[in-house]
């Protein structure tokens, strides 16, 4: 049937209320309305109010007729911090309170604006959602799942029921070698450690709640028809195709926020209104402050939306960063240290140093910053998100990371791409210092070449027949091919 005829299919995006997640799954709403399709996003009435309070998300999209943004409740108090050491207790809510409303936005007509689109034809929601899946099964709309979080952490998930059963999970980490190779996860058998590992491993105790909510996880990919993952073949080629032997049908996007950036210079005339997705008020001064500074001088940090420090941690940053002599630039996010009063605890000699080097801000324009010519390295917790962000402005990385995925992470970005330092479960002021300098001063040349050859394949895979560029369109075709006939 010809395709101009009938009316677009209808696809409801469903993204985890996170930071990193919202970004790239906006992008990718954006991505397909540019193709044509209707796009629904759901968001939780907590981000909703944050992306009215931060952005100007709705003006942006009122470019495309085809977009609609609804709410649902996520089921928590409004005063609750969804991070930090509470950051589980998010996902009991949504499954247990989000679920049954999830279910009754899709069988409704409240989503077809007055008839004006068709019913939901298909579903992208985030692969730790996995009560999408349940719903979509129930009303027979087909879905595929974003996994936002690293492809090596998620091949690490598919891989836990072979570490159980060969009895390399559960250690004790008081007890045991942390330097111990892991053997039964193929492809890392030489370089991935039990440190490097989810951090829900370290728990050493399989019927931990966490560890048991992975473990459904990776079991949970293969129940969609297929997943898009925010990467790119010549970056996690050799991850993607072990995948494939469990869940064939893999999109390979990213990077997502530069595809988008791509289809946009090739597809729209008239330039839209620029905006983030930001949760928190980016505080734009730092660019100016950036233009100020030498080529590559400046090492940027941020440990992202989730992360939290200790006021040690923060103090044992702070003097490290001082006594690199570097410049840095820093986000310390409102919410961001454990402990109040901290900001009245700082020395006024370190405040005096902070004044003549560094830069603090609440909130970054980050991927702007990490393009400013200014940045020459990153000091970075590796969430997904900033770890792509990085790799694509070639910008190499210190790495420290906080949870979950991103301690898999950081191994790759030093063993497998070398593309920085991993400086994992260390957090004292004079390594914090020697790493900074080995990166920025020592080996500033070797790490700079290797991020820019990164980052020119990352650019390339976006270009018309590059490798994200064909499974977008890939996508897009599937999801024409699955709407539904009536
Ligand atoms: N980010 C930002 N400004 C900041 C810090 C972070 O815009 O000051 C963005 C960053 O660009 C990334 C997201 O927040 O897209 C963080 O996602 P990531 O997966 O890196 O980490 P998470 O926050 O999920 O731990």
């Amino acid at each position: 049937m010809d395709q101009t005829t009938k009316p677009p299919p209808h696809v409801l995006i469903f993204p985890l209320p996170l930071q990193g997640p919202v970004n790239s799954m906006f992008k990718l709403a954006e991505l397909l309305c540019l193709a044509g399709i209707d796009v629904t996003v759901v968001v939780t009435e907590h981000i909703h109010g944050r992306l009215l309070r931060y952005t100007n998300i709705q003006d942006r999209f009122n470019h495309y007729p085809g977009f609609q943004l609804k709410t649902i409740p996520d089921g928590l108090p409004a005063d609750h911090p969804r991070s930090g050491d509470k950051f589980m207790e998010l996902f009991d809510s949504l499954k247990a309170k989000t679920k049954p409303i999830f279910k009754d936005i899709l069988t409704s007509d409240c989503l077809t604006a007055a008839g004006s689109r068709r019913p939901v034809d298909f579903i992208i929601a985030d692969g730790s959602l996995g009560f999408t899946c349940d719903v979509a099964n129930e009303i027979g709309i087909p879905i595929v799942y974003v996994r936002t979080i690293s492809p090596c952490c998620l091949w690490v998930f598919f891989c836990l029921p072979k570490l159980i059963e060969a009895g390399e999970l559960p250690f004790k980490p008081a007890e045991d070698d942390w330097d111990v190779l892991i053997k039964n996860v193929p492809g890392t058998e030489n370089f991935l450690r039990r440190r490097d590992l989810p951090s829900f491993c370290r728990l050493g105790d399989l019927d931990d709640e966490q560890v048991q909510f992975y473990k459904s996880e990776g079991e949970e990919n293969s129940r969609a028809r297929g997943l898009i993952l925010n990467t790119f073949e010549e970056l996690d080629g050799h991850v993607l195709s072990q995948m494939r032997t469990i869940c064939p049908n893999l999109y390979p996007i990213g990077p997502l926020h530069e595809l988008l950036k791509a289809k946009l210079s090739t597809q729209k005339a008239t330039p839209l209104p620029a905006s983030s997705s930001s949760l928190w008020q980016e505080d734009r001064t730092c660019m100016t402050w950036l233009d100020s500074k030498p080529l590559k001088s400046v090492v940027y940090v941020s440990f992202g939306s989730i992360a939290t420090l200790t006021t040690d941690q923060l103090m044992e940053f702070w003097h490290g960063l001082v006594n690199s002599g570097i410049p840095f630039l820093w986000v310390i996010r409102p919410d961001s240290i454990a402990g109040k009063d901290w900001e009245s605890n700082i020395a006024a000699d370190l405040r005096e140093a902070t004044k003549q080097r560094g830069y603090i801000v609440g909130w970054a324009p980050q991927e702007e910053v990490l393009a400013h010519p200014a940045i020459g390295g990153f000091l970075t917790h590796n969430g997904w998100n900033s770890t792509v962000e990085s790799i694509y402005a070639g910008v190499p990385m210190i790495c420290w990371p906080y949870f979950l995925d991103q301690l898999v992470n950081s191994r790759f970005v030093s063993e497998v791409w070398k593309l920085g330092l991993d400086m994992k479960d260390t957090c004292d002021r004079s390594t914090i210092e020697k790493t900074v300098r080995d990166l920025m001063v020592v080996r500033k040349q070797e790490f700079t070449e290797r991020a820019t050859e990164m980052a020119e394949f990352a650019r390339n895979c976006l270009k018309e027949g590059g490798s994200s560029y064909c499974n977008l369109e890939r996508l897009v075709k599937d999801i024409h091919s699955m709407m539904s006939q009536d």
